[in-house]
């Protein structure tokens, strides 16, 4: 519904929904076309126009493939993927620098997708279910209390629920810290670079992933369509130049010389690292994405967790069950990924790991092939311990 008001001064629209979803990526329409399927009314506004530029690998496991499968449904995910998909990929390989450790076939298949080019189809895909969206026109300001958001183009929205899938920088966050001081504010974060250069310009093959050239993070390189997508990160809180480390892995990698400014400029872009405030009930909002910090912190891997957290998102409010009760699994994932992140990335252990790994490629393998679909198995366990006894003794000697 929407009302016209005038008076002396200015004229205001004020809108009505149920559901107000700000941001329109993966999550904020996961969510949007979950509610618009199940006949509940909701307005989604995004501060772009679409189709937009997002700085994304790309990469989507199985279990991100499933999960948008299950929003769409069989017949959109398939126009979907024909779409979007940039390349198909079953090995990743493991390098400890320039030395690889293990080349891991999986099970099923990973899909490089084109972000913008993804974000746009869920776009209109919710538009062409009659999805209102307002595009170009960003949230400015929240009466928390009221329920009621002010668009950058001095429209008003009146809602009972808010969705914050605004991304790692959410300012719905901000606005609802600045409201109400009891609510903590999680800005942790990891720096990305990220490149795409010409596949004529580097030759490879699989998903790469490198350890031990950045402390707590990997570099990646992987193959998608007609673009070879290279990039890297640090926590924020680690003081290193990753651009001088892109420039040198470029090198590395085989990216021919010259070819690093004849592609597309290196870009920058941070995604959460901490697990974050998932709803806020006293003002009715719930956090989706980057905005609810749901990344895997082990991997770094977002967009499934963005379309899973959205579509809970949207479960919730159209079954009354609680979110914070819905994403409790992935919460429980993402503690598990962070108290083995700790391991993961420390130095001793990971050249241990390395070592270990290269006689023993079946065991890397799982872990990782189980990390990127599921949570470890019990027999994992079993052999992380092995790895970490091995970490201790080798420590042990060293003294
Ligand atoms: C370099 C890099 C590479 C990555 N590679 C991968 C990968 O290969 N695989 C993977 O799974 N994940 C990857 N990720 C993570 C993934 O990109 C994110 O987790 C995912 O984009 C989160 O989606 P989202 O919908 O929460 O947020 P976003 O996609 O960031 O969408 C947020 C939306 O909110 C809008 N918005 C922001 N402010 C406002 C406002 N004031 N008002 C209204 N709208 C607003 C923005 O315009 C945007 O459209 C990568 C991240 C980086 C940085």
């Amino acid at each position: 519904m929407t009302i016209t008001t005038t008076n002396d001064q200015s004229t205001s629209t004020l809108m009505t929904t149920e559901v107000l979803i700000i941001g329109a990526g993966p999550a904020g329409s996961a969510c949007a076309i979950s509610l618009q399927k199940a006949g509940v009314d909701c307005i989604v506004a995004d501060k772009a126009a679409f189709p937009r530029f997002k700085l994304c690998g790309g990469l989507i496991t199985q279990k991100g493939q499933d999960c948008l499968r299950e929003v769409l449904g069989n017949d959109a995910y398939e126009q979907c993927m024909e779409v979007c998909v940039r390349g198909r990929e079953q090995y990743f390989a493991l390098w400890d620098e320039c030395k690889r450790i293990v080349r891991v076939k999986l099970d099923n298949n990973i899909v490089l997708i084109d972000r913008p080019t993804m974000d746009n189809w869920l776009v209109q895909h919710y538009k062409s279910l009659g999805g209102r969206i307002m595009e170009g026109n960003g949230v400015k300001s929240i009466d928390f209390a009221a329920h009621v958001a002010v668009l950058e183009s001095g429209e008003e929205v009146s809602y009972k629920k808010l969705v914050a899938a605004d991304g790692v920088h959410s300012p719905v966050a901000h606005m609802l810290a600045d409201a109400d001081k009891r609510y903590k504010l999680n800005k942790k974060g990891c720096f990305c670079l990220e490149v795409f250069v010409d596949e004529k310009d580097c030759d490879i093959e699989d998903v790469n992933i490198h350890f031990n050239l950045v402390p707590n993070f990997y570099t990646w390189a992987f193959k998608k369509g007609n673009q070879v997508a290279i990039g890297l990160g640090k926590l924020t809180t680690d003081k290193i130049d990753i651009k001088e480390v892109l420039i040198d892995y470029m090198k590395r990698m085989g990216v021919r010389q010259g070819a690093e400014q004849a592609s597309a400029p290196i870009r920058g872009a941070v995604i959460p690292s901490e697990v974050r405030q998932a709803e806020w009930k006293s003002a009715d909002v719930l956090f989706a994405g980057d905005a609810g910090g749901f990344v895997e912190l082990l991997t770094y891997e977002g967009i499934y967790y963005a379309i899973r957290s959205g579509s809970y998102a949207a479960q919730s409010i159209i079954s009354g069950t609680s979110y914070t009760q819905l994403v409790r699994p992935m919460h429980r994932k993402m503690q598990y990924g962070s108290f083995f992140q700790k391991f993961i990335y420390w130095k001793p252990f990971l050249n241990i790991m390395c070592k270990y790994g290269s006689t023993h490629g079946a065991f890397i393998a799982k872990f990782y092939a189980d990390n990127i679909d599921n949570i470890p198995s019990k027999p994992l366990w079993k052999q992380i311990a092995i790895v970490l006894m091995k970490t201790v003794r080798v420590a042990v000697k060293r003294k």
